[in-house]
């Protein structure tokens, strides 16, 4: 399902091509404040982040990138609006990729200018062209949006720069969707996608999952944001488990769990939120299934790697489908516990 989009690196990250969608998120802090940001970015690290876009509003925020970058480990991106100069000294300060919104800077000079410095110290640029690439609103605003990137396209590949990624985003879903749709028609760079200003955690999962699974399906982009008020660490985590539901990406922890119903034997919700406490930075793929009862319990989670199933004062901990292991009394989450730790120690990971 992946696009055969161009391949652009950003730092020690591929976008495009066969290469895997990559999943992106966005300081919340001051990026004045190098501490803290530098602390935000390692806990997205952390959460499995692989590129991080800060924003970057003035000469001092463009400054503390050299330590931003001194301390981090994946891609930084500036996010730049208006002041070309701030594109510029961000290049210098040893950014991996620029995001320009079109439009914000209008001189096309300067626009070549970003692009010229950027060729020459290998560091992509990101046409993300939203509504506010607009002072008027268009009256077709899919195609303006479209046409706003692409204008921008063209003109960095008039200084032949072509280490580009172009992505179009808007709060509104279905207005994304065909947006991106007819953009991948006209270019084959990569293409990040998103909806912007999704709201807080809940709507923008739903906003998100349902803008983005849609273009992913289609075979439409390379690499992705989940937009959400609130702690960003969130955003990793819901896009890797979209990339995981939609079979693009496996990796990490992925929890079965039954919805809880009146047969319920166990505590379900309590068993699950200790398992993602406990295992939620995992690296290597795995499935975790916890089922409140046996009706629907090893079957329904026939391709978990290790899953547990409530009955009466008991519990069948079960891997792939078949039962390895009945346990008696209380300490059903110790025993879930301890058939996962064996199964990440047999598995190389921790
Ligand atoms: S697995 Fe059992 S407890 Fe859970 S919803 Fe299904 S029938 Fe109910």
């Amino acid at each position: 399902m992946t696009s055969k989009s161009k391949v652009v690196r950003v730092g020690n990250v591929l976008i495009g091509g066969e290469n895997a969608i990559s999943v992106q998120s966005m300081t919340k802090t001051d990026t004045r404040d190098s501490s803290s940001t530098i602390d935000e970015i390692l806990r997205l690290e952390d959460a499995g982040c692989e590129i991080i876009r800060v924003a970057v509003p003035d000469m001092e925020a463009s400054e503390s990138l050299k330590n931003i970058k001194k301390a981090v480990h994946i891609p930084v991106v500036a996010d730049i609006h208006f002041d070309p100069r701030l594109a510029i000294e961000s290049i210098k300060n040893g950014v991996d990729k620029i995001r320009l919104n079109p439009s914000n800077i209008k001189d096309k000079e300067w626009i070549k200018a970003i692009a010229s410095l950027g060729k020459e110290r290998h560091v992509a640029i990101r046409v993300g062209a939203n509504l506010g690439s607009f002072n008027n609103r268009p009256d077709n605003i899919e195609q303006a949006l479209v046409d706003s990137a692409i204008d921008e396209v063209r003109l960095l590949e008039e200084v032949d720069f072509e280490d580009i990624v172009v992505s179009i985003k808007t709060s509104d879903v279905l207005m994304t969707v065909l947006a991106n749709e007819h953009l991948s028609k006209l270019t084959n760079y990569p293409i990040h996608l998103g909806i912007t200003e999704a709201g807080p955690l809940e709507d923008s999962l739903i906003k998100s999952s349902v803008g983005i699974g849609k273009l992913l399906l289609e075979g439409i982009g390379d690499t992705i944001r989940f937009s959400i008020t609130g702690d960003p660490v969130f955003e990793v985590r819901a896009g890797f488990t979209l990339l995981k539901s939609l079979g693009l990406r496996r990796k990490g922890l992925e929890v079965i769990s039954c919805p809880v119903c009146g047969r319920t034997e166990i505590d379900v919700l309590g068993m699950v939120n200790r398992v993602k406490e406990t295992f939620q930075n995992v690296k290597r793929p795995m499935k975790v299934a916890v089922m409140g009862c046996v009706v629907n319990g090893p079957g329904e989670a026939a391709d978990a790697d290790v899953g547990i199933a409530g009955g009466k004062n008991s519990g069948v901990i079960f891997r792939k489908g078949k039962i390895v292991r009945v346990v008696h009394g209380q300490n059903l989450l110790g025993a879930l516990m301890e058939e996962i730790n064996n199964f990440l120690e047999k598995n190389n990971d921790n």
